[in-house]
């Protein structure tokens, strides 16, 4: 730093200690510690950059303070910023406790009255999560400045009534994306696209997590929003407005999400009207409300808020490519937007021009601050409409059903319902047990089972995780929805969602629930932590262990005895042990000191339930042998490729990474047993790869035909291939596997349904379907349907392993065309020369939510 800058922060903290409030002239600007100004053309400030700057700006301004909130996937501390005026900075716990006593409605209306009265609005704003949208963590860094610095009446009197939360979403991103950009600048691959993903593990999907939260650094954030802030507004910045608009602001498209009060829809139209009119006051063009963005699916940061009584806001601001500046004429844009035409929400069409970092960071500032400014101006109203709404949601579930929802302790696999009820938890959900064994609705159920009542504030969050979705279709009153002058019947293919159409948790975890459909009346107690591990083993391991194929733990303490040297098998048939049913597939240990200390730390944490065997079991076994493993990673970065990863390593599978390179150079059998082909959407994206000239050339060309035939003759060799959902295309396209998917050329007239949630049969004596239900749920999300072709020649036959229900197919969500996938398969085991195809047509780890098909992909690699 030059010594004129150490001296003016010297000065700052001088005058701090004298106790006056810091001048704006005392205040380290970005650029003195950047070394360029914000939303300069070419330039991004990196995580630790801006980590840096903040914490100058912080050891200079009274108003803001610097707290961490937990560490990033790969390892970086997540710092966070508070900012306010410093006697509100000064009894943050107070303010905390209003919020939190607000948000949680247990009090008189009179006594709410008074806390809003008193209370500052906690607003949260977010920059980053996308990083390749890479202006809202920019602009995070501009406007802790011009808020630390501001000295006119309107910014004093926003810092006076509102506490802003500002967050860096996904820090590792931002470091990611400008290392790749910057070496690039000036190239002719200045603007091409990152060949990694941006988040580590779910790249773009980090925006689909909120509603089960496996990542930490949703987890971090969740606990920040519904455990400690319990903030009125939350803003989440993206960029990726609908062109030519140059910014995207509530209102929303349809359909709403129906797990809302009210209250949230008013206020985000407001918010979003309001910050519309900051932009027509500043002269910026082009903001634009209500088409594309949907409220429906809850995995969003912002939907998953909406349900926990905080408004939240989506802004979607323009973007060219990076830090990259594009100039644009009318003609650019497509033909409605040509004529520059008023509408209601569109009243200030764009006109075309320059658009630079510089801009979109402008219009980043602008949004934030009308939020603030709203929240300042309402800033009573806003903090009793919170406890107004968990009100409301309190009494409304006394009144009608679903009461609760009853989960069964004794489940297939208790691993799950332990996770899926300590991520409720996390998500502020009260999670209940059974002092007594109660009846509901005609059923009897034990002492220890979980109760989750709905009339708990945050009580429409559980509806909407654990419900049935059922997707309206947006055909039927276009008048009403979409704002027409006049009925008119819409002809053409339904609409389909944003995202995903149906997600209820309980079908995607396996798991069995109850909603109550009459008032419970039972002793319970509330839960912080739900754990099942005694640690104790069931009887005596004279033989050894039999841990169950239905429970995902078991995979992981398979691989960690299999890593340690320790030996598996596997019963090709359901075993009885003391009167409890072990399913076909379940893993017999023999017994051995170090498997010992293995299985019963695991049946300590992992919540497994291991039984002792005193004899051999009386069943036909087969060993497990230790695969090696490895996955295959294309530059066309997948989230789904990221989460099949996330699985892996959280279940203990050791595995490589191939790419394209490995894949043309061959001699695959002698690098792994087992390849998984991550879902790519489709063969052919994968075998070309990127075109070139388009990418640095270390990234173009995919794996090649040549790459192709290396992967047959890895299979030829005895090699196992694993295709996940699009890609499974490739093994009938390419590899002759003899099946043909029935949807491939289908058109949306005929078959929509992207992200429902669908009735499988599974074939649970076959080894891939070890563990699984005869009948459970499977996600359907850009799937495929197989019908088998006669076998030929013996060398390649398929074998349908799962196959979409014969009759109430959909169990939530929506489907268009049922009759065409009916009966057809899911997955095919099909034998190949020496070695095996596996072809996973549905997403059975999708988004790493559908916890009870993951055992298809670990039994696949087994
Ligand atoms: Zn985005």
């Amino acid at each position: 730093m030059p010594l004129t800058k150490r001296l003016a922060i010297i000065a700052a903290v001088f005058f701090l200690a004298a106790g006056q409030s810091a001048s704006a002239q005392g205040l380290p600007k970005p650029e003195d510690v950047l070394g360029f100004k914000i939303g300069d053309d070419y330039h991004l400030a990196t995580y630790i950059q801006a980590i840096d700057y903040l914490k100058r700006l912080a050891a200079s301004s009274d108003r803001v303070k610097l707290m961490d909130m937990g560490k990033t996937s790969m390892g970086q501390t997540m710092t966070y910023a508070v900012i306010s005026l410093p006697q509100n900075l000064a009894s943050l716990d107070k303010h905390k406790d209003i919020s939190r006593r607000l948000a949680l409605a247990r009090l008189a209306p009179a006594e709410a009255r008074k806390l809003a009265q008193e209370g500052r609005a906690v607003v949260y704003i977010d920059g980053g999560l996308h990083a390749s949208e890479c202006a809202p963590a920019q602009h995070n860094i501009q406007l802790a400045y011009e808020l630390a610095a501001a000295q006119d009446a309107k910014t004093l009197r926003i810092l006076n009534d509102v506490i802003l939360v500002l967050v860096f979403a996904n820090p590792d991103g931002m470091n990611l994306l400008a290392d790749w950009y910057h070496p690039n600048v000036g190239t002719p691959f200045e603007v091409a696209p990152m060949p990694r993903l941006y988040h580590i593990y779910a790249g773009h999907d980090n925006n689909r997590d909120s509603l089960v939260a496996n990542l930490v650094e949703t987890q971090n954030i969740t606990r920040l929003v519904n455990r400690e802030w319990y903030p009125v507004v939350y803003y989440n910045h993206h960029q990726t407005a609908p062109f030519p608009a140059r910014i995207w602001t509530p209102p929303n498209s349809e359909p709403t999400n129906p797990n809302v009060h009210p209250l949230i829809v008013r206020w985000q139209n407001m918010i979003g009207s309001a910050m519309g009119a900051a932009f027509d006051e500043e002269g910026k063009e082009g903001a634009i409300s209500r088409i594309v963005f949907d409220t429906w699916y809850p995995g969003y940061m912002t939907q998953v808020v909406d349900s926990h009584n905080i408004i939240s806001i989506l802004t979607e601001t323009a973007l060219y490519r990076y830090a990259t500046p594009r100039f644009y004429t009318v003609r650019d844009f497509p033909a409605a937007y040509q004529d520059l035409t008023m509408s209601a929400f569109y009243p200030n069409p764009w006109k075309g021009g320059w658009w630079r970092l510089r801009d979109a960071v402008a219009y980043c500032l602008t949004a934030s601050k009308s939020v603030l400014d709203a929240a300042s101006k309402y800033r009573e109203e806003l903090l009793y409409n919170k406890f107004r709404m968990g009100s409301d949601t309190i009494e409304r579930f006394r009144k009608e059903p679903p009461y609760a929802y009853i989960l069964p302790a004794d489940q297939a696999d208790p691993g799950n319902l332990a996770l899926l009820l300590n991520r409720m938890i996390l998500l502020g959900i009260d999670v209940f047990k059974a002092e007594e064994g109660f009846t509901s609705d005609g059923i009897a159920y034990p002492p220890g089972t979980f109760i989750l009542p709905l009339s708990q504030p945050f009580g429409l969050f559980l509806k909407n995780a654990f419900e049935e979705q059922k997707y309206p279709d947006l055909r039927k009153y276009p008048d009403l929805w979409q704002g027409l002058v006049a009925s008119k019947a819409f002809e053409g293919a339904p609409f389909e969602a944003y995202d995903m159409m149906g997600w209820t948790l309980p079908y995607q975890f396996g798991l069995k629930s109850v909603a109550a459909q009459t008032p419970l009346d039972v002793k319970m107690s509330p839960q912080n932590e739900v754990r099942f591990g005694s640690g104790k083993i069931e009887g005596r391991a004279g033989f050894g262990y039999l841990l169950s194929s239905g429970e995902n733990a078991s995979y992981t303490v398979v691989n960690r005895i299999l890593k340690s040297g320790g030996r598996v098998f596997r019963a090709k048939k359901e075993i009885a042990v003391q009167g409890r049913t072990y399913p076909p597939g379940s893993f017999v240990v023999p017994s051995g000191a170090a498997q010992a200390v293995v299985i019963e730390k695991a049946a300590k944490d992992l919540g497994l339930r291991p039984a002792g065997l005193a004899d051999r079991p009386n069943v036909e076994t087969a060993e497990i042998r230790k695969p090696r493993l490895a996955i295959y990673q294309s530059w066309l970065a997948s989230a789904e490729e990221g989460w099949t990863r996330f699985i892996l390593d959280r279940h203990e599978f050791a595995f490589d990474v191939l790419h394209d390179a490995d894949i043309r150079a061959g001699s695959l059998k002698a690098k792994t047993d087992v390849l998984i082909m991550p879902d790519y959407g489709s063969g052919q994206a994968v075998v070309e790869g990127y075109a070139k000239g388009t990418m640095p050339p270390a990234y173009v060309g995919g794996i090649t035909p040549n790459g192709l035939r290396n992967l047959k003759i890895f299979a030829e060799e005895g090699g196992t291939i694993v295709f996940m959902n699009g890609i499974a295309d490739m093994a009938v396209e390419m590899f002759g596997a003899p099946a043909r998917n029935v949807l491939k050329g289908v058109k949306s007239q005929d078959f929509i349904c992207s992200g429902s949630i669908l009735r499988m049969e599974f074939d649970p004596i076959h080894p891939l379907a070890y563990g699984l239900p005869k009948e459970g749920a499977g996600v359907f999300a850009d799937s495929l349907a197989f019908e088998i072709s006669p076998a030929y020649g013996g060398k390649k036959e398929a074998k349908s392993v799962a196959k979409y229900a014969g009759e109430n197919m959909l169990m939530s969500g929506w489907i268009h065309g049922e009759k065409l996938i009916k009966d057809r398969s899911a997955v095919l085991d099909v034998t190949y020369e020496k070695g095996r195809l596996v072809l996973l047509g549905f997403p059975v780890h999708f988004r790493a939510q559908p916890y009870g098909t993951f055992k298809l992909l670990f039994n696949a690699i087994y």
